[in-house]
């Protein structure tokens, strides 16, 4: 289910409870397993929407709404708040300082969208004034370091790579040390991906961070993976500290569930989403806006 249909199914199924002339434990129960059909449709995983379910009951006790209480507006409230809380971690990110040297390191499966999402992050700091530079430790994907030269050279954004050194944590390093040396305040290390979750990309992943010691390190992922995003993302976090993540191609025929999973695998927040292939298609994300969205 996309997005804006997930948004049109939650306010449909809220507008059928109020439609309800009494709105009982029933009417609830039936708003809530729409609700729940719904998420679980978008690829919200199992257990985060048996939890919402039962947190709303707990909040909202029909018996003690006294009469003239609006029922409808206090339900509504209640998925609203815990909508907001499945995408809230409870602690922000690490906010990079602007003049200071930060490291920020990305990590992701092959295909993610993360090379792409490098330069995004990096363009859209550049034009509030900071001063990045991107760093291309990916050695194992053919044609990675041209795509972000190409990227980079774009954008004008210094950049560091190699077309012949194999070993990513020497790369990683030597551009971290040259981008330090050149007063750069966001400096962006592009790491390896895979297809699939292999020991081999989490060791050298782990390598890569013992050695530049990231301030941040992304978790980027891709929208349209579905119910595989909670143990992607958790395998992610247990391999390296994951501290934000950013949801890519949200354009087209994205779905939300993955968010949400993302933010409960990894307990960081979503801090940016990929609209589209261009380097300004990237948008801040906003946990209240979003899910006023989704409600519609
Ligand atoms: P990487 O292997 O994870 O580094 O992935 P890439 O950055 O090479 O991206 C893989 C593909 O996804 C490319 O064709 C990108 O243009 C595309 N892509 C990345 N982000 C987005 C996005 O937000 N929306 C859309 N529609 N495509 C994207």
């Amino acid at each position: 289910m996309v997005l804006a249909q997930l948004g049109g199914s939650i306010s449909r199924a809220i507008q059928q409870m109020s439609n309800a002339t009494v709105i009982d434990e029933k009417a609830l129960n039936d708003c809530l397993n729409e609700i729940t059909r719904a998420l679980l449709q978008s690829d919200v995983q199992f257990k985060l929407v048996r939890d919402m379910q039962t947190n709303i009951k707990k909040i909202v006790n029909l018996d003690d709404l006294a009469a003239g209480h609006n029922k409808r507006k206090i339900i509504q409230q209640a998925i609203f708040n815990e909508l907001c809380k499945m995408l809230d971690p409870g602690k922000p990110s690490f906010a990079p300082k602007k003049g200071k040297t930060n490291v920020v390191m990305f990590v992701g499966l092959q295909g993610s969208g993360k090379t792409t999402t490098c330069t995004k992050y990096a363009y859209y700091h550049q034009k509030k004034g900071w001063k990045p530079a991107l760093v291309c430790a990916d050695t194992f994907r053919a044609g990675a370091f041209d795509q972000l030269k190409q990227n980079a050279t774009k954008a004008k954004i210094p950049f560091y790579g190699s077309y012949t050194e194999s070993d990513p944590v020497k790369i990683a390093v030597e551009g971290v040390e040259r981008f330090k040396d050149e007063n750069c305040d966001l400096i962006i290390v592009d790491t390896s991906g895979r297809h699939k979750q292999e020991a081999s990309l989490f060791e050298e992943m782990r390598q890569v961070s013992e050695a530049t010691r990231p301030d941040l390190v992304i978790f980027v992922m891709d929208s349209s993976i579905g119910q595989a995003a909670f143990d992607q993302a958790q395998a992610f976090k247990q391999s390296v500290a994951v501290g934000a993540v950013i949801i890519t191609k949200m354009d087209g025929h994205a779905k939300g569930g993955g968010a949400l999973s993302a933010v409960a695998a990894t307990k960081s927040p979503v801090i940016f989403i990929g609209t589209g292939e261009h380097m300004d298609e990237f948008e801040v994300f906003d946990v209240k806006p979003f899910v006023s969205r989704l409600l519609g």
